[in-house]
């Protein structure tokens, strides 16, 4: 009998998956694509895909390679429903087809865009999406335009030496990060869909002349914008100032229409909105631990979106001169506690891209100085926020947030769990106790016991009895605190060594860790009890594990 309801059960099964398998033709098929940027900026006349410097044009039209044996591994269901497509209709063939650039839909226009960019401080000249490339814009029921891109989906004019493809290690970090920041309240840009190629892609990992086979991957991801500060630098650096103008009105026109028509005034209000955007960005990437490791101009977006997801890391242990980024080890110019200023360096060079339209240097550095001016302010009410204040009062609070970062800085402190336990403190905690019973509910953050000596243990107190003491004079309550401070603090981030994992097991061939982990990383301020072991501290073998606190620029 059971055998019998198990067998009409996969019938069942069969029949919904036919269903959806039309419906989901259907679907993708209705998509509604626009396609403005093609529509309205000059593009490469050359049709045929060879590397090359391409000029007086915005992008080069090209078709994505087609792969083996395309499988879909993970879809974001949220991004699904950006673009109108039920999360069912990701189960398909034709879904995976798509997604990895192997069929394209009616209305599509693939390109690669054009652009350049400073790459640890030096001029670079063109860069532009190597292994990227766009297939087209699609405008939702409500109006939105979303832009869908492959990363890794084969080479364009713009490869230079390299083969235009990703590995699935590298594909897996981007689909779940990018979903992890948004759901984290970070600007960023989006990961519809990671699919398999059933290609084989050959990588140096550490560009030690070891270079071993890897399962290629495809991205797709959506944002209502691609362009980056290093699409206005290639053009200005070859004096194409009449593209340069066609780009930044089409952008204006685009992503920023109630800048109004364009004018030299509208090109610098433009260009306040750019800092503003990039300062926010940052602050969000402080208060949640990000390092985006490769913060050169090619890899900033001027809508102020976390884009290019690579050797990206995640602080476990509080150190701001920490990035994941081996090939930025010696200098460490983008490390955690650089990137505000980092950011500040970026906009200069795109101040300095689109000078010829504004010819007035003042008033672009009055915008310069104001970004310093709105991150400082930014990054001090964010500081407030997660220690439950309700406002940045700067006579004491400054002193208080540079104390607290000394304090953290002083032994191996998880900076997630650190703040997650800060609740436990209040107003109502006696500051007379002893430096080792105030210390207890931080106890947790810690990773070597042995590292609380007396010493420390009486800094870390000093500084509790301090915060206290602050805590009583602030309007708030304890549990609106404890409310606010969960909200800005999360409890689960998408952790070096997490992210690994999920990475061994897909190259066993099990992905349901990606799925796991992308479940996980919906709710990231919640306590999920059934899932406290992904909020625990990094282990110890995940300490120098290539991949958990080791990457590289491009893999
Ligand atoms: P990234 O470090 O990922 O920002 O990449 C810098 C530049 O190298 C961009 O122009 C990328 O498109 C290009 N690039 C990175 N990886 C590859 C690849 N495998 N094939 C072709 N171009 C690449
Ligand atoms: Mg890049």
């Amino acid at each position: 009998m059971r055998q019998r309801v198990q067998l009409h059960r996969n019938r069942y099964k069969q029949l919904r998956i036919d269903m959806n398998t039309q419906q989901t033709s259907q679907g993708l098929e209705r998509l509604v694509f626009d396609n403005k940027f093609t529509r309205e900026l000059p593009a490469d006349p050359e049709q045929k895909n060879f590397r090359r410097q391409v000029e007086q044009a915005c992008f080069s039209r090209v078709r994505p390679a087609v792969v083996r044996h395309p499988e879909k591994i993970a879809c974001a269901r949220e991004v699904a429903e950006l673009i109108d497509l039920p999360e069912f209709e990701c189960e398909s063939q034709r879904f995976a087809d798509v997604f990895s650039g192997n069929a394209l839909l009616d209305g599509m226009d693939p390109y690669a865009m054009c652009y350049g960019g400073h790459q640890f401080g030096n001029w670079a000249g063109q860069l532009g999406d190597g292994r990227a490339i766009n297939l087209g814009e699609v405008i939702n029921k409500k109006g939105d335009r979303w832009i869908l891109q492959l990363n890794g989906a084969g080479p364009t004019p713009y490869s230079r030496d390299a083969d235009g493809l990703a590995v699935l290690r590298s594909s897996v970090r981007e689909f779940l990060c990018s979903e992890a920041m948004f759901h984290l309240g970070v600007p960023t840009t989006r990961a519809l869909s990671l699919v398999s190629t059933g290609e084989q892609v050959m990588r140096d990992m550490f560009y030690d002349g070891n270079p071993t086979l890897e399962p290629g991957a495809v991205v797709c991801r959506v944002a209502p914008s691609f362009l980056r500060f290093g699409n206005f630098e290639i053009l200005s650096s070859r004096g194409d100032t009449d593209t340069l103008r066609a780009l930044l009105d089409y952008t204006l026109r685009t992503d920023f229409p109630h800048l109004g028509n364009p004018s030299q005034e509208v090109y610098l209000q433009w260009f306040e909105e750019v800092c503003s955007n990039t300062a926010e960005m940052v602050v969000h990437w402080q208060r949640v631990g990000f390092v985006h490791g490769v913060m050169n101009t090619d890899n900033m977006s001027v809508l102020g979106l976390t884009i290019d997801y690579g050797p990206y890391g995640w602080l476990e242990d509080y150190d701001s001169d920490w990035t994941p980024n081996t090939t930025d080890a010696s200098g460490r110019r983008y490390r955690f506690g650089s990137q505000g200023q980092v950011a500040q360096w970026n906009l200069f060079m795109l101040a300095q891209a689109i000078y010829p339209l504004i010819d007035e240097p003042e008033p672009l550095q009055k915008a310069l100085d104001s970004f310093a001016r709105q991150y400082t302010s930014g990054w001090n009410t964010m500081m407030a926020n997660k220690l439950g204040l309700s406002e940045y009062r700067p006579a004491g609070d400054d002193e208080l947030i540079a104390e607290l970062l000394n304090v953290l800085a002083l032994l191996e402190t998880d900076m997630t769990i650190f703040y997650r336990r800060l609740t436990k403190i209040s107003s109502a905690t006696s500051p007379d106790a002893s430096d080792s019973e105030l210390i207890v509910p931080l106890q947790d953050a810690y990773y070597d016991p042995a590292q609380l000596d007396i010493e420390v243990s009486k800094k870390i107190a000093g500084w509790l009895r301090k915060y206290i003491h602050r805590l009583r004079t602030d309007a708030m309550d304890n549990t609106q605190r404890v409310q606010q401070m969960n909200s800005v603090n999360p409890k689960y981030v998408l952790r070096n060594y997490l992210a690994q994992l999920a990475i061994d097991k897909a190259h066993e061939g099990d992905y349901s860790m990606i799925n796991e982990l992308l479940e996980l990383l919906r709710n990231p301020y919640a306590e999920q009890p059934a899932n406290e072991r992904l909020a625990e501290k990094r282990p110890d073998w995940a300490r120098d594990r290539a991949g958990c606190s080791m990457l590289s620029c491009s893999s």
